[in-house]
């Protein structure tokens, strides 16, 4: 291999995902390797994959069949890299080693931290690596992190999810659920806001569930954590995701009235809006508890923002019940959706499931359900029109220098003039516009 060491990442999928390449990018840059701007700048690429939707196998696949010629090339100056949720899977590993025998290294979503050794090892004994620990596997503890931001992050809290919904292949990929102690997140989040970090993000494939033990053995349950995150002087707003809505207590929902620095923003996906589809789905929770939790959010917190994620076109989903999530969406009035088309993923106890939805059938009901959430989102977005309200700076567009942008609590995202001192302060700005996406406004 050159002397050269620069590495880029191609990251797929959720926060889980970006985190896990912040702590890749942490633990190279800590043995001396450099972040690339571009991909064609590095000789060292690094895919970090996710299995949750098809689009994502095939962009993936798609990516790295275009690297063969270099690799071919290049050959031992260039290396390749594969990790993440897909690599948990053997069927993965199977194609990757038949079609794509020039992948250097090949590790899963347990041993994220073993990259640096097995680089070595690659170049020491000039042989393929491949490292995927069973489920399982201990939580690592102080890993380096290359923050994407300054001024914010991502804190895993948990690992993994129980409850098997009958899409999902995540609990295949990333196992059962295991919970980090509670000092060890709060000595994160202090380090964090030493280094600068005002807003923090609580990760976990159902944070909901978390269940930490303290040192002296006591529980700690999600609500008991965000407590104690609230007392950290210097931390300024405590967001979390993702939420199943069965595990959301009470208790958790008290924590938006006692804690000012929880964000007034959930995301609570519902995925269908009819009791049938959920139970089909395996998600525990009927349409009337779903809005039953809505409505208490609302009572304890008036100014929440939430936003959900809902699958489209799942086995045997009728056009009634595809009409009770249309309703179902009128009835929340969501502040943003995230919509999915129901796609086979291998392995998963839907993919036999009977009455599979015909592609012209799901892209319909796809586009009227859009339709119905973009609409209600640019009626909830013009609410905030006159309003003034706490930003927290991003940095500058990517097109316009002079134009920032940032979030508010409800996590709106607010374009604004704006100047490079203002990155990663929280400033007041009045909304003065706003359209489906977005606000638009004026720091004040
Ligand atoms: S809660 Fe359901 S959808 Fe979420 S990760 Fe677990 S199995 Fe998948």
């Amino acid at each position: 291999m050159s002397d050269n060491k620069k590495f880029f990442i191609t990251t797929f999928g959720c926060q889980m995902n970006e985190h896990d390449s912040e702590i890749i990018s942490g633990m190279l840059i800590e043995k001396g390797y450099e972040l690339a701007k571009e991909r064609k700048d590095a000789n060292i690429v690094i895919f970090n994959t996710c299995s949750i939707r098809e689009n994502a196998d095939k962009r993936f696949f798609g990516t790295l069949g275009q690297l063969k010629k270099r690799k071919m090339a290049e050959r031992e100056n260039f290396t390749v890299c594969v990790c993440g949720c897909m690599m948990q899977q053997q069927h993965i590993i199977d194609t990757i080693k038949e079609k794509y025998p020039w992948v250097d290294v090949i590790f899963g979503t347990h041993n994220v931290h073993e990259l640096p050794i097995l680089l070595d090892n690659l170049y020491k004994e000039k042989h393929k690596q491949l490292s995927i620990w069973p489920e399982g596997a201990e939580i690592v503890e102080g890993l380096p992190t290359e923050r994407l931001f300054k001024h914010k992050a991502f804190v895993n809290i948990m690992f993994g999810c129980n409850n098997f919904c009958t899409y999902c292949i995540v609990p295949y990929t990333r196992g059962r659920e295991r919970s980090r102690k509670p000092e060890d997140i709060v000595r994160e989040v202090k380090n964090l806001v030493k280094d600068g970090v005002k807003e923090v993000t609580l990760l976990g494939q159902n944070v909901n569930s978390y269940k930490g033990e303290h040192d002296n053995g006591e529980l700690c349950d999600f609500a008991d954590l965000i407590y104690l995150l609230n007392d950290i002087d210097g931390l300024e707003r405590i967001r979390f995701m993702t939420s199943h809505p069965k595990d959301l207590s009470d208790k958790l929902i008290g924590a938006f009235k006692d804690c000012a620095k929880l964000c007034h923003y959930v995301h609570l996906p519902v995925q269908s809006g009819s009791s049938k589809v959920l139970k089909e789905m395996n998600r525990k929770y009927t349409r009337e508890k779903y809005l039953d939790l809505v409505k208490k959010l609302r009572e304890i917190d008036p100014e929440i923002a939430i936003s959900t994620d809902i699958i489209v076109g799942f086995p045997g989903e009728t056009e009634e019940e595809f009409e009770e999530t249309l309703s179902l969406c009128k009835e929340v009035r969501y502040d943003s959706a995230f919509t999915f088309l129901y796609s086979i993923r291998k392995g998963t106890p839907a993919e036999n499931f009977k009455d599979q939805i015909n592609e012209d059938v799901k892209h319909n009901r796809f586009n009227r359900l859009v339709e119905v959430i973009n609409d209600i989102s640019q009626e909830k977005n013009k609410e905030y029109v006159g309003k003034t309200l706490k930003v927290l700076v991003e940095g500058p567009s990517k097109t316009n220098s002079k134009t920032f942008s940032g979030r508010t609590e409800t996590f709106k995202l607010v374009n604004f003039k704006g100047d490079s001192s203002m990155t990663g302060e929280i400033v007041n700005v009045k909304i003065t516009d706003c359209n489906t996406f977005s606000l638009e406004g004026q720091v004040v």
